[in-house]
C-alpha cells in the first residue's frame, strides 16, 4: 500500500484524499489548523506549524510520496528536510510558483507568452521602475497573495506614493513585487496538465473562468474559445509543465485578451500564473470529465498510468462557488435543503467542505450543473446557488 502525505488540509486536500483512498492508498494530512477539513478524511492527521521541522520530518518519514494542496506552504521549512525526493511536484516547482518574481522570470526565460512586467526584490527601486513602466498598472506582492489579496490597481504615481506610505510598503519590501500591465480581458481560462513521473502528460479540456471581486465565481467547460486560441492555451500549459519538470498537476491561469503594448487590438493568450496543484476551476472535472483532477493526481502519486480525460457528454457544465456570503447570516448549515432541486437531472452535485467558520468570501462549497449550452449552464448554476441561499439553514438538523 502506498502512503501519500498531503501538506495542507483545505478543500483541495479533502477532495484529493478519497480519490487516493479509491486507489488503495493510505492518506496522511498535515495542516497548522486543527479544524482543516481534510484532516477528518485522513488515516493520520498531523497538526503543526510549517516551521516545525522535526514534526514535518516525521510526517515525511511516514510517507512514500508527499504532495501539497496549498502553495503558500513555507518552503524554508521544507528545504531543511531529508527525503525531499518524495515531494511531488518538487520543491523547485513549489518555490518558482509561489513567488511571482520567480514565476514571471521563468515565463520570460522560456519564451512563454506573458503580461508585460517589471519586478524587484525590495521596495527601494519600485517608484522609479513604476514611473518608467507607466500607468495604469497592477502591483502585486511576490508572495502570499491569493484571491486578489496583495494586489493594487494603480492609476498614477500619486496613488503609488499613497500606497507606499501604508504598511503595504513593508510587505512589498519583504516579499518582492511585480508591476504589470492591465490586460483588456476577453475571457479568463485555465488549463490543467497532469504529468507522470516518466514525463507522460495529459491536459484537461480548457475551463472558462468568471471572477467576482477577484474570486472565482463560476467555471464553464467547454470554454468559449476559438480552436486556435484553445490550441495555443493548451500548448503553453504543456510547455510550462515540461519546462518546470512537474510530476503531478500544473494549473495554468490564462488571460485571453488585448494588450495596449504589444500588437494592440489582437486577441492573444497571456499566461497569468501557475498553481502546481488541483485548482478551484478544476472542480468542474468531478462531473464533467471521465476522471477528475483529483483522480488524475491520485493516479500519478500511486503510479497508475493516465489516459486523456474527455468530457462525459455533449452540452455545457458549470461549477459555481458557494462563498461564505451564502450563509453568513445564519451560520453554515449542517445539511442542505435541496428539495427544490430533488430529481433535477441538471444539478450534478452540491459539495460542502465542512469548514467550521463561515466568513464572507471564504470558499465553503461548490455546485455543478449541466445544460444544453454555455449561457444556460451559467444561468442554471447561479439559479441553483440562489435557491440554496434562499432555502437557508436546514429545516431540521
Ligand atoms: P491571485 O489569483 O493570486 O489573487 P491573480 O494574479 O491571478 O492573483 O489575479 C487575480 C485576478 O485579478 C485575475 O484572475 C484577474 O481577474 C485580475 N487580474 C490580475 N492581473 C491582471 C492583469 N494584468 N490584467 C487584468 N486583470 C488582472
Ligand atoms: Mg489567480
Amino acid at each position: 500500500m502506498t502512503t501519500v502525505g498531503i501538506l495542507g488540509g483545505g478543500q483541495l486536500g479533502a477532495m484529493l484524499a478519497p480519490a487516493l483512498q479509491d486507489l488503495g492508498a493510505d492518506v496522511h494530512v498535515f495542516d497548522p489548523d486543527p479544524n482543516a477539513p481534510a484532516l477528518r478524511r485522513a488515516a493520520r492527521a498531523v497538526s503543526g506549524s510549517w516551521r516545525d521541522v522535526p514534526r514535518l520530518q516525521a510526517f515525511f518519514d511516514a510517507c512514500d510520496v508527499v504532495t501539497y494542496e496549498f502553495e503558500n506552504v513555507e518552503s524554508e521549512g521544507l528545504a531543511r528536510l531529508e527525503g525531499l525526493g518524495k515531494l511531488c511536484p518538487s520543491l523547485d516547482v513549489l518555490r518558482t510558483t509561489q513567488n511571482r518574481v520567480l514565476e514571471k522570470e521563468f515565463l520570460r526565460a522560456h519564451g512563454l507568452p506573458h503580461v508585460a512586467f517589471v519586478d524587484g526584490r525590495t521596495a527601494a527601486g519600485l517608484s522609479a521602475a513604476a514611473f518608467e513602466f507607466g500607468f495604469p498598472s497592477i502591483l502585486k506582492t511576490a508572495r502570499g497573495g491569493y484571491d486578489g489579496k496583495g494586489q493594487w490597481k494603480l492609476a498614477s504615481v500619486a496613488e503609488l506614493d499613497a500606497l507606499l506610505a501604508t504598511p503595504a510598503r513593508a510587505v512589498l519590501d519583504a516579499s518582492g513585487w511585480v508591476l504589470e500591465e492591465p490586460i483588456d480581458i476577453v475571457l479568463e481560462a485555465s488549463a490543467i496538465v497532469a504529468r507522470e513521473r516518466n514525463g507522460d502528460e495529459v491536459v484537461f479540456p480548457l475551463f472558462e473562468n468568471e471572477h467576482r471581486d477577484h474570486i472565482l465565481d463560476v467555471t464553464l467547460v467547454p470554454a468559449r474559445l476559438t480552436d486556435d486560441l484553445e490550441a495555443e492555451a493548451k500548448s503553453v500549459a504543456l510547455a510550462a509543465a515540461r519546462a518546470l519538470g512537474v510530476t503531478g498537476l500544473l494549473t495554468t491561469e490564462l488571460f485571453v485578451g488585448r494588450s495596449a503594448r504589444s500588437r494592440p487590438g489582437e486577441v492573444r493568450v497571456f499566461t497569468n500564473e501557475f498553481a502546481p496543484r488541483p485548482h478551484n476551476s478544476g472542480h468542474v472535472t468531478r462531473k464533467a470529465c471521465t476522471f477528475s483532477q483529483f483522480e488524475a493526481l491520485a493516479r500519478i502519486l500511486t503510479g497508475v498510468p493516465l489516459v486523456p480525460p474527455r468530457l462525459v457528454s455533449a452540452g455545457a457544465f458549470c461549477m459555481a462557488n458557494l462563498l461564505g456570503e451564502v450563509w453568513e447570516a445564519q451560520g453554515a448549515p449542517a445539511s442542505l435543503d435541496l428539495s427544490a432541486w430533488e430529481g433535477s437531472p441538471d444539478l450534478l452535485e452540491v459539495v460542502l467542505y465542512g469548514k467550521k467558520d463561515v466568513a464572507a468570501k471564504r470558499k465553503m462549497g461548490h455546485l455543478t450543473v449541466r445544460a444544453a449550452g454555455p449561457e444556460e449552464a451559467i444561468a442554471a448554476a447561479r439559479a441553483a446557488r440562489e435557491a440554496i441561499q434562499r432555502s437557508g439553514p436546514p429545516r431540521s438538523v
